[in-house]
């Protein structure tokens, strides 16, 4: 996997809101088709990481590459400058991104949210759209609820239309922030079941996860981040079985 050029590279990444230092930097790669797991206890940056990679928040030092290309900066002379607006967009519209609350539109159907993107976006024909949308909705098994609106969904569910959701505009890249923390145990499966779908089709994820089955099965590498800095990071079953810092070993003593 080395010898690939990798779709994610964080070199030296810090990030501060005012003199809290929340990244303090972090350096990864993550290849083509490799299932990335990201723990660590709450307030450890994870979220921030996240957000950084498809620059909903800038950062203060590093630099942060997707396919190669700096994301939300320009380079010249050695100097960096913030990308605009429009052009971060575009940058954003190669990378799905889903929370831990479900991000639908109230008043749209399932279908509707799937195809908004897109449509409003992309600038898509709605017939295109709306056949697309309807596939990913079969994709993450929801093919009876097209018609449905969000409050007539279960959290499983609606869950599963955001990942349909941010599939529609053709990602290379899927962000996961803690995308089963807000559901009742019971619907877990079914959302995990659709992530894992996804690997197997051969996505590039980043993974914001407590699943620890989750992260061994279907994970290819696994980090752990504590206090804004990568404690430890590797094979999922070389880190949960034998973790190496005392600082992984307290975190998962409490989450396994
Ligand atoms: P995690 O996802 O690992 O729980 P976060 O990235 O959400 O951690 O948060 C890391 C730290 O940054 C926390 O101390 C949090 O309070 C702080 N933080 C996150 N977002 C903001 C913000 N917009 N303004 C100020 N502090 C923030
Ligand atoms: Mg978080």
């Amino acid at each position: 996997m080395k010898t690939v050029a990798p779709i994610v590279r964080a070199e030296g990444v810090h990030k501060s809101y005012g003199s809290l230092e929340v990244l303090k930097g972090i350096d990864l790669a993550v290849a083509p088709g490799e299932v990335m797991c990201l723990v660590g206890p709450s307030g450890s940056g994870k979220s921030t990481f996240l957000r950084c990679i498809n620059h909903l928040e800038a950062i203060d030092a590093g630099r942060l590459y997707v396919r190669g290309q700096l994301i939300g900066y320009e380079e010249h002379d050695g100097k960096i400058h913030e990308l605009r607006e429009t052009a971060v967009a575009k940058q954003r519209r190669g990378i799905g991104m889903v929370f831990q609350r479900f991000n639908l539109f109230p008043h749209m159907t399932a279908l509707g949210n799937v195809m908004e993107g897109p449509v409003e976006v992309k600038k898509e024909p709605k017939d295109e759209a709306r056949e697309r949308a309807r596939q990913l909705l079969g994709r993450v098994g929801l093919s009876d609820k097209a018609d449905s609106y969000p409050s007539q969904l279960s959290g499983g569910q609606q869950q599963r239309v955001a990942i349909a959701r941010a599939l529609a505009m053709q990602p290379d890249l899927m962000l996961f922030d803690e995308p089963t923390s807000a559901l009742d145990p019971e619907l877990v499966g079914e959302v995990l079941d659709v992530m894992r779908g996804l690997a197997d089709d051969g996505m590039t994820m980043i993974v914001v996860t407590h699943e620890m089955g989750f992260a061994r099965e279907v994970g290819h590498s696994l980090v752990f981040m504590d206090g804004g800095v990568v404690v430890e990071s590797g094979d999922p079953d070389v880190v949960l079985g034998a973790p190496r810092h005392e600082r992984t070993q307290a975190f998962l003593s409490k989450v396994l």
